[in-house]
């Protein structure tokens, strides 16, 4: 995969597939600018350059039909303001306009094309539509790394129009560098902490980590099916009974794979799910009857501390209590707050997910952690050992 730094875009019409799928409110303002912010690197290198810019992304979900509802006329103003210059307006990808629009466009100046996924062309791959998207510029960057985890049109297929001259943003590029030097090429001692609510959904990323890790943290909602596995009473917690298997097997790999597990010394129950819950903190591993885990005990921040501390490389993705609940946010802040503190001692630290990404910036840490990846499903996917497509027509290039 190359990055942007390999190529001069000096008089180059620069496709770029952003992933501008901003959240919007009623009156199409968007309500949270993050992913636009992130793509600036790209678009002024390019400028610098001396390149032109087209634009290209997804907003929503319009299913293959035009939808003022979901045009990219709404985000123009927000990604002009952004970007530090006028973005022009440019039309739908196949309106014969559009290309007037663009070949008349300078060096230096900025266009948005129309929301692609108005055809239903874009999520099928289309190597056609990719064609008649490809004739608007001279080279292809993908900085969408939220949807490289697409095999569609503008994400994938387009590059293969763009023999050598398809390339990677900053922040694609960035992200697959991250995730992979976790995964590959980190210094250890490396600490995974996998969170969240289910094992359901995170099964795949633990059997993929289990052989690359030192240390595997399990917290959060799934960590009670493992403590059922292991035999423990689980009261009211959270539990996969069909997922009992698969914690036993996991578990069986890990006793067979000589890694280190940890998951529970003593847990914070309440009796309910709510702020207004009663406390009760276990002296064990047991929960009693009618009670609902939903943080870690202080036995157990302690020892998820000491363990992060002598980390050299962390992954964390979930959080390890119902963080969004203040009486059982305290496992959660103990964990941002030791992977923050490695990190200063010079560990590499990668946090995703939303609820992660939502922790760490809610304690004031996200300054204090080597890259947040933003990629929702194509980091998850990234994390389970899959090759996503957009990265992969990037690489065959
Ligand atoms: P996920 O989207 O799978 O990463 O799950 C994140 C959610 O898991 C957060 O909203 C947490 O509140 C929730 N969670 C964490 N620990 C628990 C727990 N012990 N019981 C129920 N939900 C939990």
């Amino acid at each position: 995969m190359k990055s942007i730094d390999s190529f001069n875009f000096a008089n180059q019409k620069a496709l770029i597939r952003v992933d501008y799928n901003v959240p919007l409110d009623d009156n199409f303002n968007v309500t949270d600018v993050t992913r636009i912010v992130r793509t600036k690197e790209t678009v002024s290198k390019i400028l610098n350059d001396g390149g032109t810019i087209i634009l290209m992304s997804h907003l929503g979900r319009p299913k293959g039909e035009a939808n003022d509802k979901y045009s990219l006329r709404h985000i123009v103003g927000k990604v002009s303001e952004i970007l530090g210059q006028e973005v022009v307006f440019a039309g739908d990808v196949l309106d014969p306009k559009t290309a007037d629009v663009i070949a008349g466009l300078k060096p230096g100046s900025i266009a948005l094309l129309e929301n692609l996924r108005f055809h239903a062309e874009e999520e099928k791959g289309d190597p056609d539509f990719a064609k008649a998207i490809a004739r608007l510029g001279d080279v292809y960057v993908n900085d969408a790394f939220g949807t490289a985890h697409r095999e569609h049109a503008s994400t994938a297929t387009i590059a293969r129009c763009f023999p050598g001259k398809a390339f990677a943003g900053y922040l694609l590029y960035n992200e697959v560098m991250s995730l992979e030097t976790v995964l590959n090429g980190g210094e250890k001692p490396f600490t995974a902490i996998i969170g969240g609510s289910k094992v359901s959904t995170k099964i795949n990323i633990i059997t993929n980590l289990l052989p690359k890790v030192d240390n595997l943290i399990v917290g959060g909602g799934l960590s009670y099916t493992f403590l059922a596995a292991m035999g423990y009473t689980i009261g009211n917690s959270l539990f996969e009974p069909d997922m009992l298997p698969v914690a036993k097997e996991i578990l069986d790999q890990v006793k067979a794979s000589g890694k280190n597990f940890y998951c529970r010394l003593d847990t914070i129950c309440g009796d309910k799910f709510g702020d207004d819950a009663n406390i009760l903190v276990t002296e064990d591993n047991n929960i009693p009857d009618n009670w609902e885990g939903l943080d870690i005990g202080p036995k157990t921040q302690k020892s998820f501390a000491q363990v992060l501390r002598d980390s050299k490389t962390i992954l964390w993705n979930g959080p390890v209590g119902v963080f969004e609940l203040e009486k059982f946010s305290k496992g959660t802040k103990a964990v941002a707050i030791s992977v923050a503190a490695s990190t200063l001692a010079g560990a590499y630290s990668v946090i995703g997910g939303g609820d992660s990404i939502a922790a760490i910036n809610k304690y004031d840490l996200s300054d204090f952690v080597s890259y947040i990846s933003t990629g929702g499903g194509a980091m998850l996917e990234y994390l389970e050992g899959k090759e996503l497509p957009g990265v992969k027509a990037l690489n065959e290039n």
